[in-house]
């Protein structure tokens, strides 16, 4: 079905906007399109995320900072004061209405309250936190309260105790945590105009319908993250944020990237249908958990699930993966007050190797920076030029020694409950293997030392990501155990596109010519010499893509689990033997149209 409205849908914004301005006119059916990062469909009730209060970031302030601090909160609070004040002044002989008048009033009365005035002054002193942490704390204190209140009217004036505390926020220039809640009758989607990877994990611990933001990349780490809590996805739809409405019910369609905004009864019935019928392929689909992934001419591809926290092992076993091929550890990091310890890391890791119950489980070490960033890690504080570009992943690692040791003694002490690998990202030369291999080394030295038990032969991985280094793979054979193809990063730096800029997510192909040139060259470099070599980017899970890869002769394969099922159809259903001439060819062009003729024919 097309949706209705057109790309940008003129008319009905303009209709739209006529709404804003006041005249109210019945709900206006219009489409929205972005990038479907996460396929399938949600219906539910828009929830406006406020930009703010998700970026409000935790950390520590030195004790001789304290009462800086509280300056600094109380500056803030005292100009939002003056703000109202001002808004109170320019109305008076303004032909406003009355209730905007009391709507000031309110937002005075909630700032003045001792709850947002006065205890975050006590919550910076005794926990020596950040007033933006402080000041959040007590807003949701706050709503908490206004939530338990039976009248109607006033309960929904925790609106504003948030846009209050916006307001304050917004002072304290604060990069922002606080998640609103899921409802639990009607589906919420929540609306925003840009998410970090840390603000999407928290949706985790909540049941959100699906989500849009205005900006983001298929292959920014907000959209890896979208997809592993399995729900519809639509980044870069540009102005969601500004044109819809808090409560407007929403049609999010993952796979035909569009959003359908308050969708009148037809709509709404023929998606209901679609969505149940996307329920019953799922389920049929389940049913291939216990299946080998082999080709009809018996090539045997391993399938093994992506995660980010422990707690995605669940759904990775559920999808029968083989293992974990690529635990993006730099999750623990986020969204927490300080850094997790040697031991804390070690239950973390512990329980994936247990989990997968001697299955292999690939942690790969921190990839922190680019996107993920950390508040208080000071090779992090600064703003980089070029984060991408920076110090990021294994270079980050080996700046920060004392943090790469913490880390490699948690994962080497985890190697004695399961079947652990190291993988170290985003290498680009031999001398940071080099480094990385002293570091491990040490790491085991000193567990040695203290007679602490682990897998003396943990094998040791790099993460292929760089052009760099495919076209010098040489030096990564003759060191490594094992290779990860990161094709997200490979994209990304291959064609110089940053992976989670909306503006130039056009430029950003995974069938690029270069690209496949690129894959193919480093499976073939690793399976000459017998190195194992996987897949770990989203092109993985790629259902349009799997031949194309096992074509190349790669059989390992790691992806978001929901992915698994529908790979392994594809894989059981694919003659390895009738490809290979096809894939030569599209290895040998430079000619982007006849890629993509040819991708057609493998996959038809
Ligand atoms: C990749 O770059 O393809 C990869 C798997 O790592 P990440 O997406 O976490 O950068
Ligand atoms: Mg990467």
């Amino acid at each position: 079905m097309t949706p209705p409205g057109g790309a940008r849908a003129t008319p009905a914004r303009v209709a739209d906007a006529g709404r804003r301005a006041g005249r109210e006119a019945p709900p206006v059916t219009f489409a929205l399109h972005g990038v479907g990062v996460s396929g399938g469909i949600a219906i539910g009730r828009a929830h406006l995320v406020s930009h703010a209060i998700l970026e409000v970031a935790h950390y520590t302030v030195e004790s001789d900072k304290v009462p800086g601090e509280i300056a600094r909160f109380e500056t803030a609070v005292a100009e939002v004061q003056r703000e109202i004040e001002a808004l109170h002044g320019a109305m008076r002989g303004e032909d406003l209405p009355g209730e905007f008048g009391a709507f000031l009033d309110v937002h005075w009365m909630i700032l003045n309250d001792p709850t947002l005035s006065d205890t975050p002054r006590r919550i910076i002193a005794e926990q020596r936190c950040n007033a933006e942490w402080a000041i959040t704390q007590q807003m949701n204190v706050l709503v908490e309260q206004f939530d338990e209140i039976e009248d109607t009217y006033l309960r929904e004036r925790r609106h504003d105790v948030v846009q209050v505390v916006e307001r304050v926020l917004k002072r304290l220039m604060g990069k922002p945590g606080s998640l609103p809640p899921a409802s639990a009758e009607e589906q919420t989607i929540l609306v925003a105009h840009d998410l970090s990877p840390a603000d999407v994990i928290q949706f985790k611990s909540h049941r959100y319908g699906a989500f849009l933001t205005d900006l983001g990349g298929v292959t920014s780490h907000t959209a890896i993250v979208a997809r592993s809590l399995n729900v519809p996805a639509v980044v870069a739809t540009h102005n969601a944020r500004s044109l819809i409405r808090d409560g407007e019910l929403l049609i999010v369609d993952g796979d035909h990237n569009v959003v359908i905004v308050n969708p009148d009864k037809a709509i709404l019935a023929e998606y209901r249908l679609k969505q149940s019928e996307l329920d019953l392929e799922r389920q049929k689909l389940k049913r291939l958990r216990l299946k080998p992934a082999e080709t009809i001419d018996g090539v045997r591809a391993e399938l093994y699930a992506n995660i980010e926290l422990p707690d995605d092992l669940e759904a990775a076993v559920e999808a029968g993966a083989n293992g974990v091929g690529l635990f993006r550890s730099e999750f623990l990091f986020l969204n927490r007050p300080g850094l997790p310890g040697e031991d804390e890391q070690f239950e973390a890791y512990r329980r994936v190797a247990e989990g997968m119950d001697g299955k292999p489980v690939v942690i790969r070490t921190f990839d922190l920076g680019a996107d993920k960033t950390k508040e208080g890690l000071d090779g992090l504080a600064r703003v980089a030029p070029n984060p991408a570009l920076g110090l990021r992943a294994v270079r980050f690692c080996l700046a920060e020694p004392r943090l790469f040791q913490t880390q490699l003694r948690a994962i080497l002490r985890a190697s004695h409950y399961g079947k652990v690998r190291i993988l170290i990202p985003m290498l680009a030369s031999a001398s940071e293997i080099d480094q990385s291999l002293a570091a491990i080394a040490l790491a085991r030295e000193t567990l040695r030392e203290q007679g602490i038990p682990f897998d003396p032969n943990v094998p040791v991985g790099g993460m292929i990501e760089i052009p760099a280094a495919v076209l010098a793979i040489g030096a990564f054979l003759a060191r490594l155990d094992f290779l990860s193809i990161g094709t997200n990063d490979l994209i990304q730096y291959t064609l110089a596109v940053d992976r989670a800029d909306e503006a130039v997510s056009h430029l950003y192909d995974p069938l690029h010519p270069a690209v496949i040139k690129l894959i193919a060259s480093a499976i073939v470099a690793a399976r000459k010499t017998r190195v194992p070599i996987a897949v770990c980017g989203e092109m993985a899970g790629d259902v349009r893509l799997t031949r194309l890869l096992l074509g190349m002769g790669l059989t390992e394969f790691s992806m978001h689990p929901t992915h698994i099922p529908a790979v392994k159809q594809r894989v059981l259903t694919t003659d390895v033997e009738n490809l290979r001439p096809i894939v030569a060819r599209m290895r040998r062009t430079d000619d982007p149209a006849r890629v993509a003729v040819l991708l057609d024919r493998i996959n038809a």
